[in-house]
């Protein structure tokens, strides 16, 4: 399926030829190879995309980075090939991914200089980047200051990137953030009704996350609704592991579930999301805990896996709610009716829908979801509200993002 957001706007032929640049010319030919790299606390994901049609070439993910037992598992062609190696930090996993991109067998390029540039997933960039942007050295000190707000997930993406920028000299780096799509969000609904000055002197806000995410799918129900993402509103629901939904009024996010961390919002594999803020303190008491041990229990020991007692895994939850276990069959309810309370919410704050969109591994595979919702909401789902199913692809649109950004810095710098 073809992406609404990316218009093939290639350099008129005149400007090339005024320029005397034939070299851009090269490049639009041969088309750009775009890696993506997503950094976790201990992983690697990467993919390798050939722009202008996006085509992933090849892709994998280095596990387990800092461990005794890490490996690469790299997929070509649909092959997987599976390695054990030591890789005891970022920059040796880096280097160990772009050995298999240049690969006789297992790679796509000759040269790692044939990578024109390089998509990095950043989960924070606070209210400051509203977009995607060139990464330079001001830039990276942003990404290691918003680590106050993400400190699980910026570090490994400054990490990432210090390693790429040694190991790719030549290509250009681009940062996506999880954060930038929600920026749009009007004050009424990202302020918390807190005093005042912790918001501006800690930052403390309702951000969202997944954002990439929700501007993928929601890109891609315009294109099957066949209208154009500025005239429709879209409720977005990202249900996997980490569970988020999003109102999409005309293009931009106006609401979002997820706030200050990944932790409110829906219930999720093992995060609590709403609960009474009251209950952090009543926890720490009763159970004799510190804050961090609470906040521990929260996003590790609550959600579906909590609630169940059994897994955080739905395929497991659904296999024993259907053997009788009540309690995983509470976790689903549970699940369901929240989902179901947020749609409620933002077809209020949007006045209206015209879909709903589900994706990630829940919202994309539990087809006894899909259909349950659309019994639960049949009260309110008028005809014209529709409930699509559609398979995020976030690498997908952070190579269209960076193939865009250095197209564009270098049509600029050839003006
Ligand atoms: P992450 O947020 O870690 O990327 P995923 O998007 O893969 O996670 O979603 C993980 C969730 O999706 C798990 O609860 C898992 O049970 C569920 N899931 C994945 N595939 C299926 C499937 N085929 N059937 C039912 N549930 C699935």
């Amino acid at each position: 399926m073809g992406f609404p957001h990316f218009p093939r706007q290639k350099t008129p032929f005149w400007r090339i030829l005024l320029s005397g640049d034939f070299s851009l010319q090269k490049v639009i030919e041969q088309r750009m190879n775009i890696l993506v790299v997503n950094c976790g606390s201990s992983s690697i994901k990467y993919q390798l995309f050939q722009m202008g049609k996006a085509v992933s070439l090849v892709s994998g993910i280095a596990e387990k980075i800092g461990m005794d037992d890490s490996y690469i598992v790299h997929q070509k062609d649909k092959n997987t090939h599976k390695i054990k190696l030591a890789l005891p930090d970022y920059f040796s996993a880096i280097e160990k991914i772009a050995g298999l991109l240049t690969d006789a067998q297992w790679g796509a390029l000759s040269d790692k200089r044939e990578i024109n540039a390089i998509g990095h997933r950043v989960v924070h960039g606070g209210e400051e980047f509203k977009s995607s942007v060139v990464i330079d050295e001001k830039v990276l000190d942003r990404i290691k200051f918003y680590s106050k707000l993400a400190p699980l997930h910026n570090p490994p993406a400054y990490n990432g990137i210090k390693a790429t920028m040694k190991i790719f000299p030549q290509s250009r780096q681009v940062a996506v953030f999880d954060t930038a799509f929600h920026q749009t969000m009007p004050e009424y609904a990202f302020m918390y009704g807190l005093p005042y000055k912790l918001y501006t002197k800690y930052c403390i806000r309702r951000y969202g996350f997944h954002g990439t995410s929700h501007r993928y799918v929601a890109g891609a129900a315009a294109e099957i609704l066949g209208k154009p993402l500025q005239k429709l509103k879209l409720i977005t629901c990202h249900l996997g592991n980490g569970c988020s939904i999003t109102a999409v009024e005309y293009g931009k996010s106006v609401d979002t579930s997820m706030g200050f961390t990944p932790l409110e919002g829906l219930l999720m594999g093992t995060r609590c999301g709403d609960i009474d803020p009251a209950l952090v303190g009543y926890i720490a008491e009763k159970e004799k805990l510190t804050i961090k041990q609470v906040t521990e229990l929260m996003n590790r020991k609550s959600g579906l896996l909590g609630l169940s007692g059994v897994s955080n895994d739905m395929r497991d939850l659904m296999r024993c709610a259907e053997e009788g276990n009540a309690r995983a069959q509470l976790a689903i309810d549970v699940f369901v009716y929240r989902v179901k309370k947020y749609i409620g919410a933002y077809i209020a704050a949007m006045n209206g829908a015209d879909a709903i969109i589900l994706t990630a591994g829940i919202g994309e595979n539990v087809v006894v979801f899909k259909k349950r919702l659309t019994k639960e909401l049949s009260n309110v789902l008028r005809d014209e509200i529709k409930i699509l199913t559609i398979h995020t692809e976030e690498e997908r649109l952070i190579a269209i993002d960076t193939f865009e950004i250095v197209k564009d810095a270098d049509e600029g710098s050839r003006k």
